[in-house]
């Protein structure tokens, strides 16, 4: 029996895209070849390419406006040190807002001086800051749209005449937004893009080539720019599997329907923790990240139960990070609703039981 998979990530993705994925394994266009076999400079391995990248364009509404799209390896974690690379010649501010924004910043700090604009961390990154002044002059602001361990999201973005950075790994293509506020954006694949092994980078090309350090080719997007991603060898497969998940958010109506289910299942699942008196919720309410819930039973002696309930209904994946303790319920685009109810019965039915 398929489970219901609340993975943070790698996590989830639709199970067409893993029957498909599979048979690219076996045969690739009816070509006779593995999709893992074929030269990266194979016509169908350059279309793959182009698709993808004419994918996230499309799907975040940038069509035409100057952003170029790069599918990278390193993870996010690499675009926390390429970022600073690339763009930071004097100061840049960063919002931290979790432990990677926290880890953006240290790597930052290598680069030039990091003003850390604002921060959540005193109380254990549990809400979003607001409020705050921008400093003048920043080579870049940094943010981190949805906090995947504390489980916060923003719904609003800072306003700078700097150009804005967003690590948006955990929520790309979740939620619409007017992404043309963003310079640059980038997105390890492996929550709503596809399976780990690149990162997603979007960038408009005129912030580049602006530092004066020399910068190593393999670090410096205006390499992978000049050759269309493909440098070095790029991983095949795991680009090959983000197109075909790209395409499933297309052909299921894109980010806006995604968006629409996103928050159907958040709703249920944010309202059996508010109203279940056994539950609390970790973030502040209207942080709440619709991709990562994080809540914690109020009587620690029930975890036993509740554990060994969630895992006979067929839940995997519902074990809250070491930072915050308790659960987290990711719920990326390809988790069903129906995944959802399925743990909000087990909630009610501990509450019954209890
Ligand atoms: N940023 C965010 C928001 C993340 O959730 C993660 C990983 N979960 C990272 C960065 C680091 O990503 P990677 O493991 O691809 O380096």
């Amino acid at each position: 029996m398929k489970k219901h998979n609340f993975s943070a990530g790698p996590c989830i993705l639709p199970q067409d895209v893993f029957k498909e994925a599979s048979q690219a394994i076996l045969d690739f266009n009816d070509s006779g070849l593995s999709i893992l076999e074929i030269s990266h400079r194979s016509k169908d391995f350059v279309d793959v390419m182009e698709e993808s990248r004419n994918l996230v364009l499309e799907l975040l509404n940038l069509e035409g406006k100057g952003y170029k799209v790069l599918f990278l390896q390193g993870g996010a974690s690499l675009q926390f040190l390429m970022v600073a690379y690339n763009l930071l010649e004097k100061k840049a501010g960063y919002l931290n807002t979790g432990t990677w924004s926290d880890k953006a910043i240290k790597e930052a700090k290598h680069f030039g001086e990091v003003i850390e604009v604002a921060s959540s961390k005193e109380k254990n990154f549990n809400y979003i800051p607001k409020g705050y002044t921008i400093p003048e002059q920043l080579d870049y602001l940094h943010c981190t749209s949805n906090n995947t361990i504390f489980g916060t999201q923003m719904k609003t973005f800072p306003v700078t005449d700097a150009p804005l950075i967003c690590d948006m790994s955990s929520d790309i293509f979740s939620r619409t937004l007017d992404f043309t506020k963003f310079d640059l954006i980038y997105a390890g694949a492996q929550k709503n893009m596809g399976p780990a092994g690149t990162t997603m980078v979007v960038v408009k090309e005129d912030i580049l080539g602006k530092v004066s350090r020399h910068i190593p080719s393999m670090l410096d997007y205006q390499t992978h720019i000049g050759k269309a991603s493909m440098f070095n060898t790029p991983p095949v497969f795991a680009v090959y599997t983000s197109m075909l998940t790209l395409r499933w958010i297309k052909e299921n109506g894109g980010v806006a329907a995604m968006e629409e289910q996103n928050e159907k299942k958040a709703k249920l699942l944010y309202s059996e923790i508010d109203l279940n008196p056994l539950f609390k919720g970790f973030s502040a309410t209207e942080d709440r990240s619709n991709m990562n819930a994080t809540f914690s039973l109020i009587e620690e002696d029930l975890k036993e139960t509740f554990d060994a309930m969630w895992k006979d209904a067929g839940i995997n994946g519902l074990n809250g990070h070491r930072s915050v303790g308790g659960y987290r319920a990711s719920m990326y685009n390809a988790l069903s609703l129906n995944s959802v109810a399925a743990l909000v019965d087990v909630m009610s039915d501990l509450e019954r039981k209890a």
